[in-house]
């Protein structure tokens, strides 16, 4: 297969024969899929993005700032290094092997990981942005997913509704930024800029012209802008507030068995366990995703101390185990803080003149999208869509087709779930499973660590045939 696949771009969604499969959202989830799915030319597959092209968070492509994975957790690369879709064959294609073979850099720029899956983006046939999908329902009588789209201009207005035909349907649309009830009130005021970190870069200067600043939320994200913007701020002047609900600005877990939480093995052993351990396990393994890489931290711990050379200490305060009761403007210029300590159970009040929201993001929610689908749907105790170990959502048996979902299983796979790490992975599983084939051949083995203990063998049961088992016709 030749190391640069220029193939031009066509629309499915005008045949009348249905596709195999349509992917909804196309994040680096269902690039990863849609790369994967390319060299399997019997499937006729589509891919819809709403935005008009493929862009990775480009409000925290902050300079200096990188992945937190090695740069082999690429689109396909851990399902297929042979494929023309890895970020090395991306470097050849752009003549710069040999300097990342000399920068000897694990973790690539987060700037890089967006340039590299906008490449791909540019290249594979069956993907389309511009593209709103409003509304998915099964049809019986075609025994498709029906899917209702609406075209969009550049400037992002509606110019086509569009319906189009799948046997299958992967759902890969991503999270949302989260803001918090009691912070809710301030976000939709311009005079303050008070804003998600989602859209950091788009404020920043806005944010670095404010006198004070503070930032809530003791992610990644939030160690970023605070250390983007405490290099920033004059010494001696910074005017910067961290705060943070949980108890430290505490270090990823980063250790190498540690990372073995987010290999196949892990997440075929969390998928194996009831329900209820499921969901008091997944809140104890925050430090495996929402807490701060140790270079980051180590980095702001630099710039302050740095800071201290002439004396003095930085108008810097970083403060734990602290969370927002309520907040509410000053005057058309300021906001109050009302803080609760919880170790101290003490409160007290910050005045400030910008806020940085570093809360977070949710799986972006799929009732309304899905709504026509809901009676099908089957549901846990929490009323959260059943997923398989194929990454299927459990739908009544008179629905042939399959919903496969991509980073909206946390409560059924686990903390890998929203993990670069395992996107070639999790693609081919589904490929495989999708084909009834074995196009990826996978480990049957990918950890260290025995996650649970043997188990004896399920007695011998009579095989039912399942929903969705219909398989992809062979053209
Ligand atoms: C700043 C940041 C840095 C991260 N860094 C890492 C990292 O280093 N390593 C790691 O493992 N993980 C990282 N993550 C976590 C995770 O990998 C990313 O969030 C990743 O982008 C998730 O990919 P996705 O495909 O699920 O969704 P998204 O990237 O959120 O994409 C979903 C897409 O679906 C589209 N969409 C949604 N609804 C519709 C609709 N109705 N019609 C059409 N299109 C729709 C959206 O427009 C969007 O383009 C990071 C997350 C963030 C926020």
């Amino acid at each position: 297969m030749s190391s640069n696949p220029e193939t031009p771009l066509t629309h499915p969604a005008t045949s009348d024969e249905p596709l195999d499969l349509a992917g909804i959202g196309i994040g680096p989830f269902n690039l990863s899929l849609a790369a994967l799915a390319h060299p399997l030319s019997h499937l006729r597959t589509a891919f819809y993005d709403q935005r008009p092209a493929f862009h990775w968070h480009p409000g925290l492509l902050i300079d200096g700032a990188t992945l937190q994975v090695p740069f082999l957790a690429d689109l396909v690369t851990l399902a297929d290094p042979a494929s023309p879709w890895t970020f090395l064959n991306y470097l050849k294609t752009r003549e710069r092997l040999f300097p990342f073979y000399f920068a000897e850099r694990f973790h690539i720029h987060r700037a890089e990981y967006d340039a590299y899956c906008r490449w791909v983006s540019e290249s594979l046939p069956s993907l389309h942005f511009g593209h709103q999908i409003d509304a998915v329902r099964w049809n019986p009588e075609r025994e498709t997913f029906e899917i209702d789209y609406t075209q969009l201009g550049a400037d992002g207005e509606a110019e086509a509704l569009g319906r189009t035909h799948a046997r299958n349907l992967v759902l890969g649309i991503g999270t949302t930024p989260h803001i918090p009830v009691p912070l809710r009130p301030l976000a939709d005021a311009p005079a303050v800029p008070v804003i998600h970190s989602a859209d950091y870069l788009d404020h920043r200067d806005r944010l670095l012209a404010a006198d004070h600043l503070t930032v809530i939320g003791a992610g990644q994200s939030g160690a970023e802008i605070f250390l983007d913007q405490l290099r920033a701020r004059p010494a001696g002047r910074e005017g910067v507030h961290w705060l943070a609900r949980t108890p430290a600005f505490a270090p990823m877990e980063y250790s190498k068995l540690g990372l073995e939480h987010f290999t196949p093995d892990y997440t075929r052993y969390f998928h194996g366990l009831p329900e209820r351990v499921r969901d008091t396990l997944v809140p104890t393994q925050w430090q495996l995703h929402k807490a701060i890489d140790h270079d980051t931290l180590a980095a702001i711990h630099d710039e302050l101390y740095r800071r201290t050379l002439h004396g003095g200490w930085p108008d810097a305060t970083l403060t734990p185990g602290v969370s927002v009761r309520t907040a509410g403007r000053v005057g058309t210029t300021k906001v109050e803080l009302h803080l609760d300590h919880t170790q101290q159970g003490t409160r007290s009040r910050l005045t400030t003149d910008a806020v940085v929201l570093a809360t977070g993001y949710r799986e972006r929610r799929m009732d309304t999208l899905l709504a026509a689908l809901d009676p099908y749907i089957r549901r846990d105790a929490a009323e959260r869509p059943r997923i398989d170990a194929h990454h299927r959502m459990v739908l009544d048996p008179a629905v042939t087709g399959s919903l496969y979902v991509q980073n909206a299983e946390t409560h059924t796979h686990g903390v890998g779930a929203p993990d670069l790490g395992l996107a070639a992975w999790r693609s081919a599983t589904i490929l495989n499973n999708l084909t009834d084939t074995t196009p990826y051949p996978l480990p049957t083995r990918t950890a260290f660590t025995t996650f649970g203990l043997p188990q004896p063998p399920a007695p011998h049961t009579r095989t039912i045939p399942t929903q969705g088992s219909t398989l992809v016709p062979r053209h």
